[in-house]
């Protein structure tokens, strides 16, 4: 429904935004506080109504600078960042935030380009919403952020590589000569995308992991041919974890069915 209002950019209503009175009295209450980095007020407004009508707790801020301030007095459980800003570029504001927190990141931007999308992603986003939107997929794309989230239980470890993986730890420590390094120089870092990619993967051992699932699970609904997402996030993951990587011996693709982790 408010799809096919999403189409020009400029006002609120034309954004999709606010939604009508029946999106929001879907029964769907959500918790988190979500940290909206917008410059644009009438978008800012539009996104803040939206997401406390739907039980998120809300913080905004209108600059780069001022939001990564806001982020570290209290931090959010998801960031939505506009790319143009009037001090910092949006792509800056990712790379300071990665230096200390994994939050979820999902950019909203007017730049439609390739290699916007690519900077952006590369600096540690976990998603990527093109201007206009509508408020619907934004939501979508919001609940799937958050569910990356959920902890594992703690337990297990997974040797990839030279890699030991702890899930429930967020933490991959190199293996040299049998001897865990825990400098945190040696430490490999993962986005949250990686993560959850990751343990899908890990808690099915062995087992072929479908694209479909594996997009459900980390984009949400309605990514099931978002394919592309996967062969990004997976080339990285390998790149980071596996010995080497052009020919991986953990993490395999099923060509045209999916993703398998390889003990
Ligand atoms: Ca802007």
């Amino acid at each position: 429904m408010t799809q096919a209002r999403g189409r020009t950019e400029g006002s609120p209503a034309r954004l999709g935004v606010p939604a009508s009175p029946a999106t929001l009295a879907a029964p769907v209450v959500q918790g988190g506080r979500i940290l909206i980095v917008e410059d644009e007020p009438a978008l800012l407004r539009a996104l803040r109504i939206n997401l406390r009508a739907r039980g998120y707790d809300v913080a905004t801020a209108p600059t780069g600078l001022e939001a990564l301030a806001e982020a570290e007095r209290q931090p959010p459980d998801a960031v939505l960042l506009d790319l143009g800003l009037p001090d910092l570029d949006g792509t800056e504001v990712i790379r300071r935030l990665r230096t200390w927190s994994t939050v979820p990141v999902i950019v909203l931007s007017g730049r439609a380009g390739p290699g916007d999308k690519i900077a952006a992603l590369d600096a540690g986003a976990d998603d990527y919403v093109t201007k206009p939107f509508s408020m619907e997929e934004l939501l979508a794309r919001l609940r799937a952020a958050l569910r990356r989230e959920e902890r594992p239980a703690a337990g297990t470890t997974f040797t990839i590589g030279h890699c030991v993986v702890d899930l429930a730890a967020y933490t991959v420590t190199r293996v040299t000569d049998g001897v865990h390094v825990a400098a945190a120089a040696d430490a490999v870092r993962l986005t949250p995308t990686e993560w959850r990619l990751l343990e899908m993967l890990l808690t099915a051992p062995g087992q072929l992991v479908s694209s479909d699932k594996l997009l459900n699970a980390v984009w949400g609904p309605g990514f099931e041919r978002s394919t592309h997402y996967l062969r990004f996030h997976m080339a990285r993951l390998r790149r980071k974890l596996e010995a080497d990587p052009p020919r991986p011996r953990h993490l395999l693709t099923e060509p045209g069915m999916g993703y398998r982790y390889q003990p």
